[in-house]
């Protein structure tokens, strides 16, 4: 391993390069720019690109690109060469201020929900100078907004970044009356991810994994994750030296990998990075889970990034740890020490407190998906219920502060907003509930419902603009309160004990994998949105149309076109899990029974014509039959309900028919082909089965 030091960002044009390559006065030009979040003038993004390319060069790279993240989740890159010719026979280097900034790929095979006809099929992918431009592959990778010439949003970048603003706009407002003249406030995020790794030859004979990155089959092994011997256990050789290289990779990248682990499952691993700005982690996540894949294939190992790789076994999330600091490093979210901040910080954990219970749906729908379906509310995830963790003495204060009476028994004294310092409380208390959507975790909040493929995009510029919502709420009845001449400290009280008395039934310290639950949740009225379908519909709610316009995250058009990309997607994975379940069962299982079937009747007449008993023979013979029989049945049926689905053209009708037909149909066939693989002879069965995959690296 090289030295850390000398490696870590060596791919990266950050600031310390910037300051290093760029002329002063360019520099300080450039990070004026950015800190205003002006755009580029030409003449010093001349200036910029040619440093950046001379560094790349440098480094070995011959390309540049434009990276991006369209709508399909995944980034996106067109590459192009630096060479420029110069005469009939010789070439130079070169990279204009005007590549830097704009890009125009033909982006007409990209999602858009209608936002961009293919006969205008030009969008543009803008510089975003907030996150550094890097060097993978021998390419200089420029991160970059991707927009409609109309400037309609094409990407997952580009609202995240508006989001930022947003939260920054009216968190400052809060802010200002507590006295803090901040020009900025940033959300910060870890996103901790979890993943499996199988082998890869094993993973090539799965048609399902291979086109759907999940088990369409599959009886479970004989050892699951009950003996809990996987979690932090030793990690074996091979995954070791997979995760080594995949530090290294990322640290060139300066991604900040911090903590790798075993996790619950057989084969299924977690990586860690130190937090960063949102934007910036987003970047580092859809960087580290690209890096994940590259590096597994060096191994021979392949990186499963799918919510539910393997029914039975706990599949793979990502727990999104979301907080919102000043500029200069001071986490809002972090209970203060003197009576001053510790208003402020309650003032903003009501702020997270609202905005989870009003937007519940929205926050929601940001984790929805195909894969994700088959982990909430499964008991290995939390459920589809959005609740909130607060732990049991934080919620104790809140509680004294609503009923005026002390949360103290030795001290019996009421808490006065503005004058008491709130009681230490231990972090470790607030971090035992596992089992939580959405926990505070002591200066955070881990928000734990995202699958393990999502881009961490669209559940932070969710909470980052639903949260600036209820800070824009706050700080008008707030201004309202300083306006009128009355006592702040009392108003800020009284704001506290308001919004805990209406929103505290999102506040549930219990199991939340709990049938009790449940029914409590619909008691207080709690969304219980189950599926995808279920879901999305709620995003084009008014209410939330009307908020995400009010902050300029998101226009009514933007948000109908996602709408329609997200039901579109659910619908095409399920459309393509559903062929390949048909074409697997009925090209593979169905002769691979009927070769084993056979043989078992040729081994019965055999034994008759000799005069031997062949009862084994026969009553496994039958026993196969029936499941056969119901395996071919529920083909049929399948079969004829994905033609059916193939009639409906509206996105919004063929959800609910996939809910509803294809997914029961699905189970059916699964049933019966699971069932079989527990009589069939292990050589006779078409792949490799649970335990050849979980138990082979
Ligand atoms: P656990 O596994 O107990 O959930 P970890 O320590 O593995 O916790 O992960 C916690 C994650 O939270 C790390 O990625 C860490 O960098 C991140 N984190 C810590 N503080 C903040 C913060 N203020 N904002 C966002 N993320 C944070
Ligand atoms: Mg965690």
């Amino acid at each position: 391993m090289s030295n850390i030091k000398d490696i870590f960002a060596s791919m990266v044009f950050n600031d310390a390069v910037m300051r290093e390559k760029l002329p002063k006065e360019t520099y300080k030009s450039l990070i004026k720019t950015i800190e205003d979040g002006k755009e580029l003038d030409i003449s010093l993004a001349n200036v910029v690109a040619n440093a950046m390319k001379d560094w790349a060069i440098e480094k070995g790279a011959t390309h540049f690109t434009h990276w991006f993240q369209p709508m399909t989740g995944v980034t996106a890159e067109k590459h192009d060469s630096f060479i420029t010719p110069v005469s009939n026979c010789d070439v130079i280097m070169e990279f204009s201020g005007k590549e830097l900034v704009k890009g125009e790929p033909d982006a007409s095979s990209f999602p858009s929900g209608g936002l961009r006809a293919t006969f205008e099929a030009r969008g543009y992918t803008a510089w975003d100078p907030t996150s550094y431009a890097f060097i993978k592959d021998d390419t200089l990778c420029i991160p970059t907004a991707f927009c409609s010439f109309g400037g309609e949003a094409l990407d997952k970048k580009t609202p995240l970044l508006r989001s930022m603003e947003a939260v920054s706009r009216q968190a400052i407002r809060v802010l200002r009356l507590f006295g803090n003249k901040t020009k900025k406030v940033v959300s910060t995020v870890g996103a901790e991810q979890e993943y499996f790794l199988v082998d890869k030859e094993l993973f090539e004979k799965r048609k399902d994994l291979v086109i759907t990155g999940r088990t369409l089959f599959g009886a479970k092994p004989p050892k699951g994750q009950e003996m809990d011997d996987h979690y932090f256990g030793s990690i074996k050789p091979r995954v070791k030296a997979f995760m080594a290289e995949l530090d290294e990779e990322l640290w060139k990248l300066g991604v900040l990998a911090k903590t790798e682990h075993n996790e619950a499952a057989p084969a299924q691993h977690e990586l860690a990075p130190i937090f960063g700005t949102t934007n910036l982690a987003t970047d580092h996540n859809q960087l580290t889970m690209e890096t994940m894949k590259k590096i597994a294939s060096r191994h021979g190992l392949v990186c499963l990034l799918h919510e539910k790789p393997f029914a039975g076994v706990n599949g793979s999330g990502k727990h999104n740890n979301w907080a919102i600091a000043t500029k200069e490093g001071v986490n809002l979210l972090e209970p203060g020490e003197t009576p001053s901040e510790n208003a402020q910080f309650l003032l903003f954990l009501c702020a997270v407190i609202a905005a989870v219970d009003d937007y519940q749906d929205l926050l929601r729908v940001s984790v929805a998906s195909a894969g994700n379906d088959h982990r909430l509310g499964a008991n290995e995830a939390p459920p589809a219920i959005i609740s909130m963790f607060l732990g049991d003495e934080l919620t104790a204060i809140l509680d004294s502060i609503e009923n005026g009476t002390p949360y103290d028994v030795h001290k019996q004294s009421v808490m006065e907003i503005g004058a008491d310092v709130l009681p230490k409380f231990a972090k470790d208390a607030t971090d035992r509930n596992r089992t939580s959507p959405f926990a505070f975790t002591g200066n955070k909040f881990e928000f734990r419902s995202l699958g393990a493929s999502h881009s961490v995009s669209g559940p932070n510029l969710t909470l980052n603009t639903i949260v600036a919502e209820e800070l824009s709420r706050i700080a008008d009845k707030l201004e309202a309160a300083v306006e009128m001449g009355e006592d702040f400290n009392k108003s800020v009280g009284a704001l506290i004990r308001d919004i805990y008395r209406q929103h505290k039934r999102i506040i549930f310290n219990g199991n939340n994998y709990s049938d009790e639950w449940i029914e409590e949740a619909e008691r207080r009225g709690l969304l219980n949105l189950r599926t995808t379908p279920d879901a999305l519909p709620c995003f084009v709610a008014r209410k939330n149309i009307e908020m995400y316009e009010k902050h300029k995250v998101f226009t009514e058009t933007e948000m109908r076109s996602r709408d329609d990309i997200h039901m579109e997607s659910y619908c095409k994975v399920m459309n393509i899990e559903a062929l390949t379940m048909l074409d697997m069962a009925k090209k593979q299982i169905l002769p691979a029974v009927m070769k084993y079937k056979g043989m078992l009747c040729k081994t019965a007449v055999s034994a008759a014509s000799l005069g031997i008993t062949n009862d084994v023979e026969v009553e496994l013979i039958n026993k196969i039959s029936t499941l056969v029989g119901e395996l071919n049945e529920s083909i049929g049926a399948l079969e004829f309900a994905i033609d059916e689905s193939h009639k409906i053209a509206d996105h919004y009708k063929l959800m609910f028919f996939i809910r509803d037909e294809i997914i029961p149909t699905m189970n059916s066939v699964r049933t019966a082909a699971d069932g079989l693989e527990e009589m069939v002879g292990e050589d006779y069965w078409p792949f490799p089965t649970y335990d050849a995959l979980l138990f082979n690296i």
